[in-house]
């Protein structure tokens, strides 16, 4: 994974330069923004492979720059926020991150999300298409249809659906899901399996309106039913 670029975007220059720091160690190549106007700008010029949002930034916030980088990108977000109340809405409100840390957090922390989140975002090479009712998933290309009609989705979205669509038909745990997705998990987090869930589902539904596709086996997990 190392020589990906990686654009932090974060005003407090001492947390920004120890991620850099940590990040330039492990390989990766970094730049740095302070100014949320900046951003946009430099997200279509550079095309980074992953960027680090803050979400309190000046200039422009970072939900904000990351629903204007959803518009024309699908690089993979790890949102920066040092408020807990805010991660329901980030992963919640389509924003369309991919996972996101809380401050104070430990820059060894971040590294292993980067390089976690990277690793599902470059894919795992295998040939595989799946399909299940009329939702089919192409794992090179990464694209997925429901009915013909291509759906937008995000990498951690994308991997859930893989997931599921390898075993359709069995209950998933979050447990399961969240480490077949993310390759690790921290307390606390399988919550986020429900926000990636929500989303996935009324993409899904766009398309198939009236009908369940990912059904909840209630105080297990998740199953997809035809
Ligand atoms: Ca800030």
């Amino acid at each position: 994974m190392t020589g990906h670029h990686i654009l932090i975007v974060e005003d407090e220059t001492d947390i920004a330069e120890i991620l850099r720091d940590y990040l330039v160690k492990e390989g990766y190549r970094v730049s740095i923004l302070e100014n949320g106007q900046e951003v946009i700008p430099f997200v279509r010029n550079q095309s980074p492979a992953l960027i680090l949002l803050d979400i309190m930034l000046p200039g422009m916030d970072g939900k904000t720059l990351l629903k204007g980088i959803r518009t024309f990108s699908d690089v993979p977000v790890i949102m920066i926020t040092a408020r807990v109340e805010e991660i329901d809405r980030i992963i919640g409100f389509e924003l369309g991150a991919d996972d996101y840390v809380c401050k104070p957090f430990s820059p060894r922390e971040v590294v292993v999300r980067v390089a976690a989140v990277l690793r599902r975002a470059v894919g795992t090479g295998r040939e595989n298409r799946l399909s299940f009712g009329s939702v089919a998933l192409d794992r090179d290309s990464r694209q997925v249809t429901v009915k013909g009609h291509q759906v937008n989705l995000t990498v951690s979205e994308f991997d859930i659906l893989a997931c599921m669509l390898a075993s359709p038909g069995t209950v998933f745990t979050r447990a399961r899901l969240i480490e077949t997705v993310q390759g690790y998990s921290f307390d606390g987090y399988e919550r986020t399996i429900d926000f990636h869930i929500k989303n996935l589902r009324k993409k899904i539904a766009h398309h198939l309106p009236g009908r369940t596709f990912i059904k909840s086996d209630y105080g297990v997990g998740y199953k997809l039913v035809e």
